[in-house]
């Protein structure tokens, strides 16, 4: 049996990225890394390639090819660039998984080259099957490919049905934290700022997601991917809030039993766990302790506030390619507040009124999704 697990990370500049290098780094004699990616961070994409020595290289952003490319060339590295290339480096046949935590609808053709190429899954990149779960997970059926969840729910919820076999899921509690503003009306969400929104309570994230976290459009987004990780029905799948991030979700099962996972916030967990899965491996993270937390808390959602869970509840339920959409509008909804040309509360605005005016397609094919893409994200720019 091969000893390292050859793992290619996309994204590794980020957030998700660079934990899941700190994860190889503390274990080396568990892993091989043999592609890292970036989008436009071409300095830590350099730093990174020369302390990890992977074989493959790509920075997306054309103009940084050259940087990169001189800064390897003597470490018998290979420099590519550009989007299509993210779809070669994934099938390398020392690859054994493929980290997807680049962020955004931009990862669903990386990750669908990667199945088809055989190549297991660690899941960060939720947009991907929040977009086109119904592709991805028949793809990866058809190529006998498993998805590992990287979010922190969905692996807590991964985590309590191993070995579990064919016993049902009745249905599964999706933590949320509540973000920033939890308490808030629709008044106070009227005057809140880019910055304010930045600061997350519990986890420091990427840009994106920690938008998403302040507008629960990331539970959102996490409903309809734990619907394609876990194959369940809506009326399966509840969102709770509990403030402390402990417990990082439930399953109750057919008899009534529940199960969660719990343990501090940090990715490094669920990252690590979807690598080596279904082994464990001992780890420093830092261990929990009741006593530092006598209160564990739950509340219901504000789903009449938080606009963006409820949309992503109606989605579900519509099906065809409006989740699609949500997110196409999504992304670019979020991208315009974070350079402060609309306020919070414009993205869900922006997301309702996108999804009123895209077509849905029912069964749609890759074509279908990559055109209401772009179709939703043309809308969503015009109602900017
Ligand atoms: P990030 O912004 O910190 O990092 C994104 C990475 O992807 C960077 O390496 C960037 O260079 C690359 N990238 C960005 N756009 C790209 C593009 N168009 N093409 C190619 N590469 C691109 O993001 P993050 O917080 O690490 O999140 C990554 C993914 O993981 C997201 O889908 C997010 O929802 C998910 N996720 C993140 C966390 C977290 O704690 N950060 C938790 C759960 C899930
Ligand atoms: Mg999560």
């Amino acid at each position: 049996m091969k000893g390292k697990k050859g793992v290619a990370i996309l994204g590794s500049t980020g957030s998700i990225g660079t934990q899941a290098l700190e994860v190889i780094d503390t274990n080396p004699n568990d892993f091989d890394l043999q592609v890292i990616t970036a989008n436009k961070n071409a300095d830590l994409l350099i730093n990174q390639a020369i302390k990890f020595r992977p074989n493959n290289v790509v920075i997306v952003d054309e103009s940084l090819y050259n940087k990169v490319q001189d800064a390897l060339f003597q470490y018998d590295i290979h420099v590519y660039t550009g989007e299509e290339s993210l779809l070669d480096v994934v099938c390398g046949e020392d690859i054994d998984i493929v980290l997807t935590a680049m962020v955004g609808c931009a990862g669903l053709k990386p990750t669908l080259s990667a199945i088809k190429a055989k190549k297991n899954i660690a899941l960060a990149n939720k947009e991907t099957l929040v977009v086109a779960g119904e592709i991805i997970t028949k793809e990866a059926r058809n190529n006998g490919v498993n998805i590992y969840p990287v979010d922190s729910e969905h692996s807590a919820i991964f985590q309590c049905i191993v070995g579990e076999f064919h016993n049902k899921i009745e249905k599964i509690y999706l933590t949320a934290s509540g973000g920033p503003f939890r308490g808030f009306n629709k008044d106070d969400l009227s005057r809140v700022t880019t910055e304010q929104a930045l600061k997350h309570p519990n986890w420091e994230m990427g840009q994106k997601i920690t938008i998403d976290s302040a507008t629960l459009m990331n539970k959102g987004l996490e409903v309809i991917e734990a619907k394609w990780l876990f194959n369940l029905r809506p009326e399966q799948i509840e969102v709770i809030v509990h403030p402390q991030s402990i417990i990082h979700s439930i399953v109750q099962f057919e008899d009534g039993s529940m199960k969660a996972q719990l343990g501090l916030p940090d990715m490094k967990l669920p990252i690590q766990y979807a690598l080596t899965y279904p082994n464990r491996i001992k780890s420093n993270f830092e261990r929990f302790n009741f006593i530092d937390y006598p209160k564990l808390t739950f509340e219901r959602p504000d789903e009449k506030t938080f606009n963006n869970l409820k949309l992503a509840f109606d989605v579900l339920k519509t099906g065809g390619t409006s989740a699609c959409t949500l997110n196409a509008a999504n992304e670019v909804a979020v991208d315009a507040f974070l350079k402060k040309r609309i306020s919070f509360l414009d993205i869900s605005k922006i997301n309702s009124q996108t999804l009123e005016k895209v077509e849905i397609i029912k069964n749609p094919s890759l074509e279908d999704y990559i055109m209401i893409d772009k179709e939703s994200r043309k809308v969503a720019e015009e109602l900017i």
